[in-house]
């Protein structure tokens, strides 16, 4: 079976890593926009949904999310504010977006920011939604975040997976200890995705590719190895954090550093309490993964993210 060309009516923004993509669904009646980026990048994801390929003058009806962190969920506000659009959220995600839940959201917890919104419905999993035409079903995807959903159609053969499924991996499972429920609940994500028939992904991040087999293969070596060894997970979290922070802090001082990572509970959390680390053993991992690494460089007394391409 040949891989299907994206059908006409979706429209996919690839961004980066500090803004998913965003996924424009346009249709007779009703234009559906997934995921909006960060909130710094809110003004740019409105410039990029509004490009003549994508919406154009067109009007949004709906913006709908994978799931509640700051990188899907950033822009939600400053685009309803423009287009009046309702805002669907995962019921997984509801309570946490009704209450504003910044630790539970990681937003303050991991220095992150987002523009506080309110949803208008909420979007259940095992539901069908008619979104550019196509139906979609709606399907629990939790692991990286318990309330995480995915889109699936099952005509066209296409995955939106939000951050279940990249093409290298998946977003980061935190840390835990006793039953690990929510490294279970990926594994059993990634085994569910892997009995559907998909000829094109849409992640959150990076390009939509057609190698699902060989995604899947990568995504469950990548937990494998996370079940065999809780410290490598919570390495692994206190790595992303810091390297997704840098992009949206822009540069840090060097000076800041050990202060930043003692004032942001993650670090605490993760380091200290999950990984015995103090403080300043925590900034000499991450500074000997990243800068090693080629993911953070030092320039005249800051840290700052390498090859970070505006999108
Ligand atoms: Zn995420």
């Amino acid at each position: 079976m040949s891989p299907p060309a994206l059908p006409p009516q979706v429209h996919v923004i690839v961004r980066d890593w500090l803004c998913a993509n965003s996924i424009l669904l346009r249709g007779a009646d009703e234009n559906v926009l997934i995921d909006t980026g960060y909130v710094t990048r809110a003004q740019r994801t409105l410039e990029l949904l509004q490009q003549p390929q994508a919406l154009g003058s067109g009007h949004l009806h709906r913006i709908l999310n994978t799931h509640g962190h700051s990188d899907h969920i950033g822009g939600n506000a400053h685009v309803q504010r423009i287009y009046g659009c309702r805002i669907a959220v995962p019921a997984g995600e509801a309570g946490l977006i009704e209450t504003w839940d910044t630790r539970g959201l990681w937003l303050d917890y991991a220095g992150q920011e987002a523009e506080r919104f309110m949803y208008d419905e909420i979007i259940e999993p095992g539901a069908t939604l008619t979104l550019g035409e196509v139906e979609w079903l709606v399907m629990a995807a939790p692991g990286h975040d318990m309330g995480a959903v995915v889109f699936y159609a099952p005509a066209p053969r296409i995955l939106i997976s939000g951050d279940a499924l990249w093409y290298n991996g998946f977003g980061m499972v935190m840390p835990e200890t006793g039953e690990r429920p929510a490294l279970r609940a990926t594994r059993a994500t990634l085994e569910m995705l892997s009995r559907l028939e998909v000829a094109l992904v849409i992640p959150g991040h990076g390009r939509p590719f057609t190698d699902y087999a060989g995604a899947l293969e990568r995504a469950f070596s990548r937990l494998e190895a996370f079940e065999a060894d809780p410290a490598r997970t919570a390495r692994h979290c206190l790595k992303v954090m810091f390297a997704f922070s840098l992009l949206h802090l822009g540069r840090l001082p060097e000076g800041e550093f050990i202060p930043y990572l003692a004032r942001t509970p993650i670090y605490g959390d993760i380091g200290t309490r999950f990984l015995g680390l103090s403080t300043d053993e925590i900034g000499k991992i991450l500074l000997r993964e990243l800068v090693d690494g080629k993911v953070v460089t030092q320039q005249e007394g800051f840290f700052v993210p390498v090859n970070v391409r505006e999108h």
